[in-house]
């Protein structure tokens, strides 16, 4: 079991070691370290071009790093350094990525959309033979009453509101029990009620999976936030619970002050 030195005794997840990543010169991530505990909640903070995204590709293996280690510790005690394998196969892992705009299958109903996601999993043979077991239904209930869109399951995808859409890619992603889950500005463009409602579906979440999630509106991070990592040029500029990263005057100069000005 791996722990972060000197910090609570919850074992590691995810280890991310002095990683770089240059475009054309340019360091995108420069000499970042990151450490997720099992089943934590972490948000991710920081201004346009801090690295948010560039790091989320990182760790599904989309782009690699020119330096540094970034490793899974499986619940076996096996730890997998995912520079070195294909972004199919992180997924494979438990290592899954919701990404800012949903991509669910409009003309497929809600259900249907979930049974996909489930048998996705499955290599292609079995898939194309596929049929529903008790427990895959079972699976499908218990994601939608999750992602509260059982009233709805009968509903086609493309019907359903833009929040609901969001609600129905997370589920997507749970049908496939990821011990990881990695959510892009899920909050962007929702109402008020859909971002409380998105807040308080991530809580449900912590303890249950893994979740690092990167977020802009700074009331809902508020809301979700345990551990808050403020991202700056590719590093880690505070890291800490909102009320001390929010007060920090680093902090405020380069994202809450720009932020503020703005409106
Ligand atoms: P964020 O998501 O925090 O806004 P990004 O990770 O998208 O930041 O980008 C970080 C920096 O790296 C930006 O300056 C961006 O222009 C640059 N960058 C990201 N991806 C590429 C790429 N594929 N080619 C060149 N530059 C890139
Ligand atoms: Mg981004």
């Amino acid at each position: 079991m791996v722990h972060i030195p000197g910090e609570k005794h919850t074992p590691l997840i995810l280890s991310v070691d002095g990683v770089t990543k240059s475009f054309d010169g340019f360091k995108a991530i420069n000499d970042l370290s990151f450490y997720l505990s099992e089943g934590e909640l972490r948000t991710v903070i920081g201004p346009n071009g801090a690295g948010k995204s560039t790091f989320m590709d990182l760790i599904t293996a989309r782009t690699k790093p020119d330096e540094g280690k970034i490793v899974f510790h499986k619940d076996n005690g096996e730890d997998v350094d995912l520079t070195r394998v294909r972004e199919h196969h992180v997924s494979q892992l438990g290592i899954g990525r919701k990404f800012q705009n949903p991509t669910v299958y409009r003309s497929h109903t809600v259900y249907d959309n979930l049974q996909l996601s489930l048998s996705g999993r499955r290599n292609l043979l079995s898939s194309l033979f596929y049929s529903e077991s008790q427990e895959d239904r079972d699976k499908i209930h218990h994601v939608l009453d999750t992602v509260r869109l059982t009233e709805f399951k009968d509903d086609l995808a493309g019907s359903l509101s833009h929040g609901q859409k969001q609600w129905l890619e997370i589920g997507m992603l749970l049908a496939q029990d990821p011990r990881i889950m990695l959510v892009d500005e899920p909050a962007a463009g929702m109402s008020d009620e859909e971002t409380e409602r998105t807040g308080e579906l991530l809580l449900s979440l912590e303890g249950k999976h893994s979740l690092i999630v990167i977020e802009h509106d700074m009331e809902f991070v508020r809301q979700i936030a345990r551990r808050v990592t403020v991202l700056h040029q590719g590093q880690v500029l505070k890291e800490g619970d909102f009320d001390f990263v929010k007060s920090d005057s680093k902090v405020i100069e380069v994202y809450l002050g720009r932020q503020s000005r703005k409106h």
